[in-house]
């Protein structure tokens, strides 16, 4: 059984992935330059982020740190529990340095709300958040950036669960080059 057993229809090709973290990069890497204070902190947010922080990292033009934090939320379903806590913190020191938060997609926003306070509280002169996916249609928690920061996104995703570059169902399907929507026949079983 392949990888792509299960996926219904693809959403965006790898190589429109590539062109589009290639443009969020050059905008995020403009909007750096003109920063002041020590080089910034991207903070993945594990497991999901972690493909796409390291194709937007390497291609960011100025010096930076990279760091992971994780959040339990899901469980094995496709609905967030709505009480995500932080089960794995950073390891850099951010005081006085511009974060960026970077998701692999911010659905009710309960995630990104629950970091952008923590964030602030260690001290982190700007927090933006650079998601791949965003899913307008299903926030339920508004977020508040933190200083000059700013939201950047990748594409805007339906209201389906996709899976692929990253993300998961159940753990299975994050090596997928491309993402795709799960066929709901997977998860409704
Ligand atoms: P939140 O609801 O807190 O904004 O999103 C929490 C997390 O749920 C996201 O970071 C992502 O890991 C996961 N998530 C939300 N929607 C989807 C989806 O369509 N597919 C997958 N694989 N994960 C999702
Ligand atoms: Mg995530
Ligand atoms: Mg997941």
């Amino acid at each position: 059984m392949g990888s792509e057993f299960g996926i219904e229809r693809i959403l965006w090709t790898e190589q429109e992935i590539a062109g589009r973290v290639a443009e969020l990069a050059a905008e995020i890497s403009g909007d750096l330059i003109g920063a002041a204070g020590p080089p910034a902190v991207f903070v993945g947010v594990a497991t999901g982020a972690f493909l796409f922080l390291a194709d937007l990292v390497r291609r960011i033009t100025l010096p930076l740190a990279v760091d992971f934090v994780r959040v339990e939320s899901y469980g094995s379903g496709t609905e967030s529990n709505g009480a995500p806590k932080i089960s794995s913190d950073l390891k850099i020191d951010i005081r006085g340095k511009h974060v960026v938060l970077v998701e692999d997609i911010v659905d009710t926003g309960n995630t990104v709300s629950c970091l952008i306070p923590h964030l602030r509280t260690k001290g982190a002169i700007s927090v933006s958040v650079c998601t791949f996916l965003d899913k307008p249609a299903r926030r339920k928690v508004h977020f508040e950036l933190v200083g000059e920061g700013k939201f950047y996104r990748g594409f805007e995703c339906p209201d389906s669960f996709v899976v692929g570059y990253g993300m998961d169902y159940d753990e299975l399907y994050r090596n997928l080059p491309y993402v795709g929507v799960l066929n709901p026949e997977m998860y409704n079983k």
